[in-house]
């Protein structure tokens, strides 16, 4: 197997193709690092040879680094794996400096051979990396391409050259949201912003043509000449002084300073920028192991890049045929159904979009037509492409038009019996074979299921508003459901390309059961008179994106009243939480009912969030003794982490990868933890169950530890060992 091959001609123009076997995309392994150093190698000796083109033999350059390798780089990397690391990530820095330097003369700067890399679509992560250590980099100027360096997304920083390179190339102010925020770009404006060359159609010739001609001037890189200056002023310059001084509070305001790959990018920027190139290398090495070591980026790359892909690709799907979606009923155009519709119809899937009165119908395709119209804006939608996209969708009143759909996704109002309606209704024209799936968010499936003749086709496929943003959707089995329609379901889910997590029938399902607690904790301080702004803070400065009092504040406070008299009415004496209700009774009788009532927790002005509001305080006033930091925020994790792990008892959660992505893409769980169960993990159980003997002392048995942790505390085992290796292998 060979993922890199050479071919001279007889102008003496060697070029390498990188075209990993059995794949669709490149990505760059150890194996095929040392094949292309290999050729390298043998091209720079090769007198026959002038130069040097690199491209890809598929339609794409490349994806990036293999990120399982990186994980099993670290595995593997013996008693001292940070050792091991820092020399692996050394090796590559080497190989693309050969490159770069191309077997110049160090002291004169002549004699190398022009190398210039052919990009002829994306070009992600090592994939630009590589290019940036060649001389030139030319593109396919192909819109749909993506280019640039996303290693922040999971917890990592470019570390193979690519954080030294674009600094030096850009400065540090235009290389920032390159590198701080993973921002990608298709080829035209990445040229626009200096990250590559030039735009050609058919970038090889036009790379051969380069190389042909390229003068020995042309190959030294800004950085290997005397003169160089870094654009925007190194950190002891004036301007490069501001720079700094604003990034690093940008990015500790950002970041909340959790994330130790944004720090760790900041500080290899920074160092790099006061010492010669190849130190900088060095010590850009030396923080990229640093953040490989911390427990947070291992978390981050198994759950949002390893585990995500593998649920994405069916790692938990029956196995019964292809149940691709041609067809999809929509019974409701609300807020969900018109997103449903949108999404789908943008997926290439045919859509019959139902409402109860036509205009409403309308106003749901009118949805789908807002999104694409400002895609056309942003110039990401042809005029074309939008039209095919809204002719794909049907919106009527006139059930007649759901013959033929193999799948129908139900979003009317949140009643029992209209749902009971609509289902007799659709199955009477739905094909036999047909699946029908409910996206209730609070009835259980399974009592929903008993309005269908076919218990067996009946399913939850709960999606997240907005619908057209967020990744996540939550599949539901309930007792009858068969394997056809989980299959149906995640089929249906891959090919709108969001990311399924199947859980089993309970209330609140996963998500929704998990996020309750963490608002109610927070209101609850709130009753107990710890400081809003410190709850607030307290949540964000451990990751959560938004604190639980402005959460509430964005689902609306009049939700939060309509749940909790329902759970009530479901749990009777049994219900814990009245405490919270009282604040949140009280809160609806004043009319704050958040957001979108521009009144709640916070103040607003035209929509704009201001600060918390001082009201409150009246009724629900300061108590003199506050918690510390760290208690607030044990309890605020707690509350959702302990029924993360209950929901794993209960059969709710059977896979916790599940459980992880599904709580870090659903409801914003502090990523950098890589999710419940991983951050379970890195605290130990032991000190879990430590923390659940404390809080439940001082707060209540909400926080007793469940059987399980304390199980896995006396045995001194992680989620990770004990339940993922049979499925991860
Ligand atoms: P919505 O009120 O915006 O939309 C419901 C739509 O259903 C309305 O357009 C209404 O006219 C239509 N409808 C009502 N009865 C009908 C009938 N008999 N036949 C045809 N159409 C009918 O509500 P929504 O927010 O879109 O929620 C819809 C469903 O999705 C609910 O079950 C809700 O629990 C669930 N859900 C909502 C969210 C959310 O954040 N809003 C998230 C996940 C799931």
């Amino acid at each position: 197997m060979t993922d890199f091959t050479c071919t001279t001609d007889a102008q003496g123009v060697a070029t390498i193709t990188w075209d990993v076997p059995g794949k669709s995309m490149n990505v760059m392994s150890l194996a095929g690092f040392a094949e292309l150093d290999a050729l390298i190698d043998a091209c720079l000796a090769d007198t026959a040879v002038k130069g040097i083109v690199i491209t890809s033999g598929k339609p794409d350059f490349a994806g990036g680094m293999d990120l399982n390798v990186i994980a099993r780089m670290k595995a593997e990397a013996g008693d001292d794996p940070a050792r091991g690391l820092f020399d692996g990530v050394m090796a590559m820095h080497a190989v693309l400096r050969k490159i770069e330097r191309a077997g110049m003369d160090p002291k004169t700067l002549k004699g190398g051979k022009p190398i210039a890399a052919a990009l002829p679509g994306t070009a992600l992560g090592i994939g630009y990396e590589l290019p940036l250590a060649c001389h030139r980099i030319f593109a396919a100027p192909n819109p749909k391409a993506k280019i640039g360096l996303p290693e922040i997304m999971v917890g990592i920083f470019p570390g193979a050259g690519g954080t030294t390179r674009l600094v030096r190339k850009l400065g540090a102010m235009m290389a920032a949201p390159f590198l701080l925020e993973g921002k990608l770009n298709d080829p035209a404006t990445a040229q626009a912003m200096g990250l590559i060359d030039e735009l050609a159609e058919d970038p090889v010739a036009a790379a051969r043509a380069w190389v042909l001609a390229a003068k020995d001037a042309d190959l030294v890189k800004p950085w290997d000449q005397k003169s160089y200056k870094m654009p925007g002023g190194a950190p002891y310059h004036p301007a490069g002084f501001m720079t700094f001084t604003g990034a690093n509070a940008m990015v500790t305001g950002k970041t909340m300073g959790v994330y130790p790959a944004a720090k760790a990018l900041l500080a290899a920027v920074y160092e790099g920028a006061l010492v010669p190139f190849d130190t900088a290398l060095k010590i850009e090495a030396r923080w990229f192991t640093h953040v490989l070591m911390t427990p947070s980026s291992g978390a981050m790359i198994r759950s949002l890049f390893i585990n995500k892909e593998a649920l994405e690709k069916g790692a938990n799907r029956p196995a019964v045929a292809d149940q691709k979606v041609r067809k999809l009923g929509i019974l409701g155009a609300g807020m969900m159904g018109a997103g449903i519709a949108y999404v789908s119809a943008n997926a290439g899937i045919e859509v019959v979009l139902i409402d109860a009165a036509q205009d409403a119908a309308d106003r749901g395709k009118a949805h789908a037509e807002a999104l694409l119209d400002k895609g056309v804006q942003r110039g990401k939608v042809t005029a074309a492409k939008k039209a095919e996209v809204l002719a794909r969708i049907t919106a009527t009143t006139d059930y007649v038009a759901l013959a033929g759909c193999d799948l129908l996704v139900e979003a009317v109002f949140e009643d029992p019996k209209v749902k009971a309606e609509v289902t007799a209704r659709a199955e009477a024209v739905l094909p036999d074979t047909a699946i029908f799936a409910t996206n209730t968010s609070t009835l259980p499936i399974s009592s929903l299921a008993k309005a269908s003749k076919r218990p067996a086709q009946f399913i939850g496929i709960h999606f997240f508003s907005p619908v057209d943003k967020m990744m996540l959707v939550e599949i539901i089995k309930g007792r009858d459901t068969g394997p056809e329609a989980v299959a149906k379901a995640l089929d249906f889910v891959r090919q709108i390309r969001k990311t399924p997590i199947v859980v089993n029938d309970a209330r609140f399902f996963y998500a929704n059961r998990c996020i309750i607690p963490y608002i109610n904790e927070g209101i609850r301080m709130v009753a107990e008179g710890v400081a809003p702004a410190l709850v607030e803070n307290a949540a964000k400065l451990v990751g959560m994106p938004l604190g639980p009092l402005q959460l509430v504040d964005e689902t609306s406070i009049d939700l939060g009243v309509k749940i909790a008299k329902a759970t009530r009415a479901a749990m009777g004496a049994a219900y814990p939480d009245g405490a919270v209700d009282d604040v949140l009774f009280w809160m609806a009788d004043q009319g704050r009912l958040g957001k979108k009532a521009d009144a709640g927790f916070y103040t607003y002005a035209g929509g704009k969030r201001q600060g918390l509001w001082q009201g409150l305080a009246a009724r629900f006033p300061l108590a003199e003794a506050q918690p510390d930091l760290t208690q607030v925020q044990h309890r605020l994790l707690m509350a959702q982490v302990l029924e993360a792990v209950r929901a794993l008892e209960d059969g709710v959660l059977t896979d916790i990868r599940e459980g992880d992505v599904g709580a870090i893409l659903g409801w914003g769980f502090a990523p950098w933890s890589g999710g419940p169960f991983s951050w379970l993990d890195i605290i130990s159980a032991t000190q879990a169950v430590d923390i659940c003997d404390r809080l439940a002392a001082s707060h209540g048995a909400r926080f007793a530890a469940p059987a399980l942790l304390r199980d896995m505390a006396d045995k001194d085992q992680t989620f990770y060992t004990r339940f993922a290796p049979a499925k991860a292998a």
